[in-house]
């Protein structure tokens, strides 16, 4: 079938393991595999698919992980930074970063620096430095391989027309949990009820970030780096069955949307296949039995994070790793329990705008993003 060979960076995650899904059915060699710490999963993949390269993050976990696969002939990085390392010492073609949050910015740089093709799933590369991510990506000459759901339906609906006849980009939401809810009614949600999400299938901290629709703002200033469009350009619709991932709309106001059944592994494979298509690894969509889609417009009032997002894209300079570190702290405190929603919206705009400063450089990203945690820290 193909010969192509994968790194799969967070293979223990969710996109990570939906990964390793396609990888086992379209028959693709995995060369290379990381993860933080669980290394029942990374065992489990070195024996399946002969990987290796392994890189484990936390270094008693990689120590174990050696004695456990030592009658393998896979090798293993252990400690901070061993994920950056296999994104350049894999000798896969295509780097597959499924890390969750800031932690896959450095492995996304040093897989684009080695010259290898990237798949990104990450989406925080792109939200804390898509400037210097884009600016890198377009010296090493490559196209980042969205895989993002919304951000594959876009790069797929764009192939109706050209750049120049694009007039808007419109990317879909589920809503998440709390759709429908009162400014009243978000005081008192928990991180339980957030995480009985509707749709998809994915890990908590994302899970969160769907409840408050941080993720949608997330996925815009994203797709204002990938594909050029400002984020004033990009509008975002609820579409609660999640069946159109999204739409772009051209100036002759005709819409291409792309759909589908809810699946990450479509978008992972059109990632690997793209610029051709390859038999389905995912199920027909059944546009009968669904009868119905509905659409919504975001209660922005509810959830401000949205609106911070697009400001934060105007803002430029280092915002954006203001707005993730900011968030990932909160989120944090948010799922152990200490705060509540408004708690969080507040604390995360006002670190966001007290901490981005206007510089463009992956020094000033990092910088930026840990006065953005500590401003957070401080004031749980
Ligand atoms: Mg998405």
């Amino acid at each position: 079938m193909s010969n192509k060979t994968l790194a799969i960076l967070g293979a223990t995650g969710s996109v990570g393991q939906q990964a390793l899904d396609v990888a086992r059915k379209r028959n693709y060699k995995v060369d290379a595999v990381s993860c933080n710490s669980d290394i029942k999963s990374i065992e489990a993949a070195v024996r399946e698919f002969g990987v290796r390269l392994c890189a484990v993050e936390d270094e008693t976990a990689a120590s174990r992980l050696k004695a456990a696969i030592k009658d393998t002939d896979c090798k293993v990085i252990g400690g901070k930074g061993a994920s950056e390392r296999l994104a350049s010492e894999t000798e896969a073609d295509t780097v597959l970063n499924s890390i969750t949050g800031m932690a896959g910015l450095k492995p996304t740089v040093s897989a684009l620096k080695s010259g290898k093709e990237l798949a990104l799933a990450n989406k925080e590369s792109l939200v804390t430095a898509g400037s210097c991510v884009m600016r890198l990506a377009k010296e090493q000459n490559k196209e980042i391989l969205p895989v993002d759901s919304e951000h594959c339906a876009i790069w797929q609906s764009l192939r109706g027309g050209k750049r120049s006849e694009v007039k808007k980009l419109i990317l879909t939401a589920s809503g998440g949990p709390f759709f429908g809810y009162t400014k009243e009614q978000i005081r008192s949600v928990t991180a339980e009820q957030a995480l009985k999400h509707p749709t998809w299938n994915m890990g908590s901290k994302i899970t969160i970030d769907s409840a408050t629709l941080m993720n949608k703002g997330f996925e815009v200033i994203e797709a204002a780096w990938l594909f050029g469009v400002g984020a004033e350009k990009i509008d975002v619709i609820v579409h609660r069955e999640s069946i159109i991932h999204s739409m772009v709309e051209y100036k002759d106001n005709t819409v291409i949307a792309q759909l589908g059944v809810p699946d990450m592994r479509a978008c992972i494979q059109y990632a690997l296949t793209y610029p051709n298509r390859e038999a389905a690894v995912v199920n027909e969509l059944d546009l009968v039995s669904l009868s119905k889609m509905t659409f919504f417009a975001p209660d922005t009032e509810t959830f401000p994070l949205l609106a911070l997002a697009k400001r934060v894209w105007a803002l430029g300079g280092t915002y954006g790793s203001a707005l993730n570190g900011a968030n990932e702290e909160a989120v944090g405190a948010f799922l152990q329990g200490r705060i509540g929603l408004p708690k969080l919206f507040a604390l995360v705009e006002e670190a966001t705008l007290r901490t981005g400063v206007a510089e463009d450089s992956f020094e000033a990203v990092f910088e930026t993003d840990a006065e953005a945690r500590q401003y957070v820290r401080q004031r749980l």
